[in-house]
């Protein structure tokens, strides 16, 4: 497979060149040239399969320059019952509703290492990572941003793998204490907690600015994991093609998923695997008070917010200002034209900051023809949402989840099945478990008094500088050619 990106480069480089790589060249995202086409026989073949060799057949479609042996075994090691708590990964389950109505399931993402869906895709890329770093006998450093779900799963991922180091920035004091905790009690060599003194978007100018100085970028061999990652994407395609197997008895059916969404990563990946055929009725964005994707789909204007517009609230792995896997769905949209896109993103939303498609027939299409609808809520409806679930179906969900949920009552329709995603466990946002229900959410095994286990951290201040000699006393540097 070949990859070109959202603004015209076309990339020479396979899977694996960009698999190390952020974003292209040219500012843009890569995607896939084309996207393979499943057809019935394929997917009757593909649903008696188990995860690992499901996420097998949808990745080898867009993975040909590793071995089909490699990948399958890769695919084996990453998806097990022993890392996901279940045999079947992402069991659904269903939220017993309206006789007359189509059901309704709960489709659980969150029973990886951390507890949230991240480690869906990011337990693959760490097993990858070391796979093609040993190949080329090189090594990646690792620095990130964080306010709580991507660090973690990132660590949990890249813990004790040959070759690569996780150099994780956060902001000191405003992740939970249960998220503090996840990270800050690894004690891996390889794993290194750096709490910034300021907000996360000091952490996040940080990590831009070390990545901006290209000459020291080379020297200590620094790359990131954030959810541009185009194999990000590829892995959590494939959980789609488990839903929708399970939702259904056969492929004349079709299915619609609500997801919990900020940077547009999650259902993009939907987006890819109803391109690929996958018969997906309606993808539902379901966004908090952050509504930034909702006012688009509603009305066709994308409107970047201001960190300042940016509001804090209880589903905080979705509070975003723009949804940065957005240019990927906006360049299908558009037919794939590049300059069109080119000149949205990179011109429109400097200057006046936001695009209109509103007048554009092209619009109409994100419904029609790509299955989009959204809808948003907001703290008194994910309490409401928790609240109810708990009642009527004796489940407690997570904020974000809550947020998904709330979202898809309101396009629920009598003919189609409708999958909410799982995108964390309530254990993780404890204080709005605790307003809605009145006590604390029920903790996984293997997760008790993990507040009091020894912490490892190192507090820096908010200067790129303090990061860059954390780095250089951390990392081997190599040796550049001079000039
Ligand atoms: C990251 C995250 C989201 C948002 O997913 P996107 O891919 O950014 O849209 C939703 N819920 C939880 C719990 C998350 O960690």
């Amino acid at each position: 497979m070949r990859y070109v990106s959202t603004r015209g480069y076309d990339a020479k480089q396979g899977f694996c060149d960009i698999l190390l790589e952020g974003l292209a060249p040219d500012g843009g995202l890569y995607l896939p040239a084309f996207y393979p086409q499943v057809d019935d026989a394929m997917l009757t073949r593909w649903r008696s399969l188990s995860y690992a060799e499901l996420a097998f057949e949808v990745l080898s479609l867009y993975i040909d320059d590793i071995a089909a042996q490699d990948l399958r075994a890769i695919c084996a090691k990453t998806y097990t019952e022993a890392v996901f708590g279940t045999k079947a990964i992402v069991p659904l389950r269903r939220l017993h509703d309206k006789a007359d109505a189509a059901p309704l399931y709960l489709q659980a993402l969150s029973n990886g290492p951390t507890l949230a869906f991240k480690d869906m895709a990011m337990q693959l890329l760490g097993n990858l990572f070391e796979y093609e770093l040993a190949r080329r006998g090189e090594t990646l450093n690792i620095l990130g941003a964080t306010s709580g779900d991507t660090g973690s799963a990132a660590e949990y991922a890249m813990r004790g793998k040959r070759g690569v180091a996780v150099f994780m920035t956060s902001p000191h004091g405003r992740m939970s204490p249960f998220q503090q905790a996840q990270m800050f009690s690894l004690m891996d060599d390889n794993i290194h907690n750096i709490a910034i003194e300021g907000v996360f978007d000091d952490c996040q100018d940080i990590v831009k600015a070390v990545s901006g100085d290209l000459v020291f970028k080379r020297r200590y061999r620094i790359g990131t994991v954030n959810s541009i990652n185009w194999a990000r994407l590829a892995a959590q395609v494939v959980y789609y093609f488990a839903g929708y197997f399970q939702a259904t008895g056969h492929n004349s059916e079709k299915v619609s998923f609500s997801v919990p969404s900020g940077n547009f990563g999650n259902v993009c990946a939907g987006h890819v695997a109803r391109m690929m055929g996958l018969p997906i009725d309606t993808l539902i964005v379901a966004t908090n008070e952050n509504d930034v994707l909702d006012e688009f789909f509603r009305t066709g204007m994308y409107r970047v917010r201001s960190s300042a517009d940016t509001r804090e609230t209880s589903s905080p792995s979705m509070d975003i200002s723009k949804a940065s896997n957005f240019e990927r769905f906006v360049f299908d949209l558009l037919g794939r034209d590049a300059s069109r896109t080119r000149e949205l993103f990179e011109r429109q939303l400097k200057q006046p900051g936001f695009f209109d498609l509103s007048a554009d027939p092209l619009f109409a299409q994100a419904a029609r023809s790509f299955g989009f609808a959204s809808g948003r809520s907001a703290h008194r409806d994910r309490i409401a949402t928790i609240r109810d679930a708990d009642a009527r179906f004796g489940v407690v969900i997570d904020t974000h989840t809550a947020d998904g949920l709330k979202v898809a009552r309101e396009h629920q329709r009598a003919d189609t099945p409708m999958v909410v995603l799982e995108t964390a466990l309530p254990i993780k946002f404890s204080q709005a478990i605790v307003e809605a229900l009145g006590h604390e959410p029920p903790r996984p095994a293997g997760f008790e008094g993990i507040e009091s286990l020894p912490k490892r951290v190192t507090i820096l201040p908010a200067q790129a500088q303090a990061v860059k000699d954390y780095l250089a006393s951390h990392c081997a540097a190599i040796a550049l050619p001079v000039g």
